[in-house]
């Protein structure tokens, strides 16, 4: 009798394990459900894919401590020299694992959000956009946000399929942490439930208490996989990945730091410097626009020091490859990804033995944090150990 009981409770374990089991994840199942919480939406509006990456990271933080759900918006990629000649929006899952960010905080792909929640919780007509007071002043009765005027703002919401029909403003509170409050008491979920902002709720380049939600930024297994075929094919560990950030845009960036105005801290320079103002190193002309003599000198000595096989090189311009193999005398095969392909390079730049990159760079800043998590080594032109100055000392 006992036994039989046993087994009959045996039985009802497996199938309620089986059912809990088989239940499809509530987040990513077809069903969304509305969450009561919220929503946080933003246009990643400003800069290239470094500044949208480091945007990205601050405004997952901002959602999560609003405790709203983040509608993950797609990358804004400019596509002006080369066909489509317009911008062109990529799924956030198109290079990264949506899933992954659950692991941190509630998240739904904009794209998502659109078109199975949108239509019956955020219908049309009912679309307000939140701004601060001094971006409204923008516009012509100085009352509304500017969502969107002017590229990329406009075509975004277009692609996302949204035109806003009021607008709330707001002033005197800031997306950090200090605000927590204040947000929650302004703008409650029951009478706020869309927070929809023209730019990312973060704050550029991404502050230090944020820059380790990289680790929830993984690769897609198709981009996985086609990074590692790259590898495979073209190189032979232990490679070296350099990030050349030297294009004509880089070099006029790079002016502004000879005007006194310019201190340590220049765009992504704090995971060089530091982030701490007071206690900032300095930062060098060399660390934002290595030259080829700094470039040598930095391949040539991680390649000796990793017994480098091969170097990757990722360009935003010209990739110095010939001289690069001079330099090398031939003995470890040099490498670019032609065509090339952002995405494709952070992800080689993001595998290899040591990385070197550029500290005023939020393209080399992806790497750099992306290494970081992983534990691999990471030098930057300029400063062969981040965050201690004496750049030279290897010399
Ligand atoms: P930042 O300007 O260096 O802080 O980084 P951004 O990502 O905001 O802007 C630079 C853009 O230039 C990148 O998004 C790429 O589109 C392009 N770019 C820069 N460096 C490279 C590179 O090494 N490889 C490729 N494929 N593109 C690059
Ligand atoms: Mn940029």
């Amino acid at each position: 009798m006992a036994v039989k009981q046993q087994a009959r409770h045996a039985l009802t374990l497996t199938s309620l394990l089986l059912s809990l089991l088989l239940q499809p994840c509530p987040t990513f199942s077809e069903e969304l459900t509305w969450d009561q919480n919220g929503y946080v939406l933003y246009c990643p509006c400003m800069g290239r894919f470094g500044n949208q990456a480091d945007h990205f990271l601050g405004s997952l933080a901002f959602a999560k401590m609003l405790n709203r759900t983040l509608a993950v918006p797609p990358w804004i990629v400019y596509r002006h020299h080369t066909p489509p000649y317009a911008n062109v929006h990529v799924p956030y899952s198109e290079f990264f694992q949506l899933e992954a960010l659950s692991a941190y905080h509630r998240v739904v792909s904009l794209e998502d959000f659109m078109e199975k929640l949108a239509p019956k919780h955020w219908p049309s007509r009912q679309r307000k956009a939140y701004c601060f007071e001094t971006a409204a002043q923008r516009s012509v009765d100085k009352k509304s946000c500017p969502m969107k005027d002017g590229n990329p703002f406009g075509p975004f919401w277009d692609y996302v399929g949204v035109d806003f029909d009021a607008s709330v403003l707001f002033a005197g509170i800031s997306f950090s942490a200090h605000h927590q409050h204040q947000w929650m008491k302004t703008f409650p979920p029951s009478e706020h439930p869309v927070l929809a902002m023209p730019g990312a709720p973060a704050q550029f380049p991404v502050t230090e208490e944020h820059v380790g939600l990289q680790r929830y930024v993984v690769w897609s297994d198709q981009m996985v996989e086609e990074g590692e075929k790259h590898i495979g094919t073209l190189l032979t560990r232990p490679y070296v990945g350099i990030h050349l950030r030297i294009g004509v845009d880089w070099q006029n960036a790079c002016k502004m730091l000879k005007s006194s105005e310019v201190g340590p801290h220049f765009m992504a320079s704090p995971q060089c410097v530091g982030y701490n103002r007071q206690t900032a190193l300095p930062l060098t002309t060399t660390m934002c626009l290595p030259d080829l003599g700094e470039i040598s000198r930095a391949v040539k000595l991680w390649a000796r020091r990793t017994s480098a096989l091969s170097v990757y090189i990722a360009t935003d311009s010209e990739s110095y490859s010939s001289e690069i193999e001079k330099l090398l005398k031939g003995k470890v095969k040099v490498v670019i990804l032609e065509p090339d392909s952002a995405q494709m390079d952070l992800y080689i730049l993001g595998r290899a033995d040591h990385f070197i990159g550029n500290c005023v760079s939020s393209f080399s800043a992806f790497v750099k944090r992306e290494r970081d998590v992983r534990g691999l080594p990471s030098s930057f032109f300029g400063m062969d150990k981040p965050g201690i100055s004496n750049p030279r000392e290897e010399l």
